[in-house]
């Protein structure tokens, strides 16, 4: 009786075990197929956005001779070389820039009083800026490699294009008209620039208004920049981004970056598509 009661008992064990083990299979089997059927479809891209300094041209030394231009005409014995310079542009913002290194320089600066301060680095800043401007009109400034190439496509392919920079609307045109033509505003769906978003990045400010004057998805947009504080406030704004880094940003750390290229030469829209989706595209 005990023998049979035991039999009895280890039977039941026997089959619920393989019951278990059975809707455990059906189970799986029906989440994978689950999963075949509708599979997770990333964000489709539909916007570009530029920073501008860095990234679509390779703009800094024209800025650093510009500066020492403006600082020669203002009658200052500085003179900022391009290991100076490097260093300086951890700072965001050419009037910034020069309030940083005058209070470096003398750290009593800040007592001069009425708007002197103020007044000085204005002057001095609307000085750099039409150097710059001759510069880029005499052609030393130039888009970076597969820039054009990428702008021309993306039009064609019908993609949302933006220009997210803290740099002045004085300079973007300067460069722009130069580069794309007296009608290169046609091209943009959006310009955010210093006037109007003064927080400079890396405060994410500049990316947010992008964001919200373009109306898309962050997940459906790509930001590319050149440097450290322009890819925290890519990012801080949820951007995916891609760093470009030149002579000048190359030692910084581009934490968080979707990838690091040297330029975007022989890089198409395709590329950028796969690497926005997660997939290796061919060219990187
Ligand atoms: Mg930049």
């Amino acid at each position: 009786m005990l023998v049979k009661l035991w039999l009895n008992a280890y039977i039941k064990i026997i089959e619920l075990f393989l019951l278990k083990r059975m809707f455990t299979v059906i189970l799986s089997e029906g989440v994978k197929n689950m999963s075949q059927a509708n599979p997770i479809s990333p964000a489709p891209l539909e916007a570009l956005i530029f920073d501008v300094d860095g990234t679509l041209a390779d703009t800094e030394m024209s800025h650093l001779k510009a500066f020492n231009e403006a600082f020669k005409s203002c009658d200052l014995d500085w003179h900022w070389s391009v290991d100076e310079y490097r260093e300086l542009l951890e700072v965001s913002g050419g009037k910034e820039r020069i309030r940083h290194f005058w209070q470096q320089q003398n750290p009593d600066v800040q007592s001069l009083s009425g708007g002197a301060l103020e007044d000085t680095i204005n002057r001095i800043h609307e000085l750099k800026t039409a150097a710059y401007e001759q510069r880029v009109r005499d052609g030393y400034v130039e888009f970076r490699p597969g820039m054009l190439d990428l702008i021309e496509e993306a039009s064609q392919a019908g993609l949302q294009m933006a220009i997210a920079t803290t740099t002045s609307p004085a300079n973007i045109a300067a460069l722009m008209r130069k580069q794309l033509g007296t009608d290169w505003r046609l091209r943009f769906r959006l310009i955010e620039d210093g006037s109007t978003a003064p927080h400079k990045k890396p405060n994410p400010q500049v990316y947010l208004q992008t964001l919200a004057g373009l109306g898309l998805p962050v997940a459906n947009c790509i930001a590319f920049e050149d440097s450290e504080n322009g890819l925290k406030a890519a990012r801080a704004s949820g951007l995916k981004t891609i760093v470009t880094p030149n002579a000048f940003t190359e030692h910084q750390k581009f934490v968080g970056a979707l990838c690091v290229l040297p330029n975007l030469a022989h890089i198409h829209l395709a590329d950028i598509r796969a690497l926005h989706s997660g997939e290796t595209p061919h060219a990187v």
